[in-house]
Order: C-alpha cells, then structure tokens, then sequence
C-alpha cells in the first residue's frame, strides 16, 4: 500500500447525512461472524436520489482519463480485529462504508472500477490518553468517534425490528484529515477478480475506549447467536459474503 501524502483531493466532498439503515435489507454477520453490516437505504435507487455518497479524485491515480468520481453508498460494515495492518499490526476495529461507482464509468469501458469502499482504522487506547488530549487541547471532542460507536451499539441493540433514525456522519467526517489516506487498487476476492475496487482508507487512526470496543463485540455475539438461530438470514449472509467479501 502506497500513502499518497501529497495528494490533495481538493473534488473531496463526503455526504451522509441520510446514512439509513433499511430495517428489510439490513443483514448482520456473515458467515465466519467476523463482521456485520447493514445495507443502506440508497441502494437501488436512481444515483440523483441517493443521499450517501462521496466525491473523490483518488480515481485519477489509476484512471488517468477520469478527473473524479461519485460512488455511492451501498452498504457499511465492520471487522474487528481489522483487515489493514499499520507497520504490521492490526488495529482494534475497521469500518467499512462501501460503494458502487458513478453510472457512467463501467469496468472495461471507463474504468478499471466497479466499487469503492472507505476505511476508518479505530484503535483502543487507555483513558490516560483521553484525559491526555483533552488537557493539552480542551477544544478537540477527542470522545467523539467513541460515542459515536458506543451510541450506534445501543440504537442497534434497541431497534426491535424497527426502522431507525438516520445516522448522521457529517461530523463524524469533519474530525478527521481525509487528505492522509492510503489508496489502491484493490481486486474482488472471488469472481469476477478482474473487478477493481478504489480503495481509501483513512491514516488518521481513530481513538476508541475499551469499553466502547467491549460492548461493541458483546452487541456481535448476540447477533451471531440469533442468526445462527435463524437458518433464512443465515442464508442471506452467506450470499451476501459471496458478493462482498472485502
Ligand atoms: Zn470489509
């Protein structure tokens, strides 16, 4: 993996105000129970509807022909321990928001392109590191990516069936320096391979506290157990992983 540090991406736009979680679509683990993941409201409709998306340049790092390019938001997902290492070591927790790309560049056509998914690397560290932050620069919200975590587990773990409240990732994004990440081509682990997936992962490592991070595996475990329980969704992940396993 190559760090662009001097890429700036100034078409960089990030919207997900309306990051909804679809109550019929959603679907938990897959099959090895190491992640879980919800489909996004957005998927299916027409891209002038969809209200998750982002904006990048990064494409034009492979693509030389492509200045920039939406991609929409279809699902997110987290793995924990996560996918990416840094100097070797995995991280505590990785999300995952993944996309498919702007209509108008197809693979084989336009683009070496079908998907993009970004990547958000959380770390646990001790409360001295917190209290740390926050005497040295009381203006930074550094509990902010943590409750947010902390708060998504208990919406989930309430929702009872029930659609929920959209997530709202606008400041979730504002936080972070999205001008420092990794970004590659990536290949789809099954077929069709020759798919490339635009990968951007964040460099800014997100702090979480242990506690957030229990709690959210705590949340995982039930949910595997219930979907062990019930042999149709059970079904569904394992299609699901067929077709995004990344
Ligand atoms: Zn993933």
């Amino acid at each position: 993996m190559e760090i662009n540090k001097n890429f700036s991406d100034d078409a960089f736009k990030f919207n997900y105000e309306k990051l909804e979680i679809h109550n019929k679509k959603q679907m938990k683990f897959n099959e090895a129970g190491d992640c879980y993941y919800f489909l996004l409201n957005n998927d299916g409709l027409p891209e002038a509807q969809q209200k998750s998306w982002f904006c990048t340049k990064t494409i034009s790092l492979f693509d030389k022909h492509i200045e920039k390019t939406y991609l929409y938001g279809m699902q997110y997902h987290f793995h924990s321990p996560s996918e990416h290492s840094i100097d070797g070591k995995l991280l505590d927790l990785e999300l995952h928001i993944v996309h498919k790309i702007e209509n108008k560049y197809k693979v084989g056509v336009d683009s070496q392109f079908s998907n993009g998914v970004m990547g958000f690397l959380f770390k646990c560290m001790p409360e001295s590191f917190f209290l740390e932050v926050n005497a040295k620069n009381p203006d930074i919200d550094i509990y902010y990516h943590d409750r947010f975590l902390s708060d998504m587990v208990d919406l989930e773990s309430q929702r009872m069936g029930k659609d929920q409240r959209p997530l709202d990732l606008k400041k979730f994004i504002s936080l972070l320096d999205f001008n420092r990440r990794w970004t590659y081509q990536g290949s789809l682990t099954t077929i069709p391979c020759s798919e490339g997936i635009l990968w951007n992962v964040l460099e800014h490592v997100i702090p979480i506290t242990q506690q957030t991070l229990d709690k959210f595996n705590s949340f995982r475990k039930i949910e595997d157990e219930q979907v062990t329980n019930r042999v149709e969704v059970k079904a569904l992940a394992g299609d699901a992983k067929k077709t995004f396993n990344w």
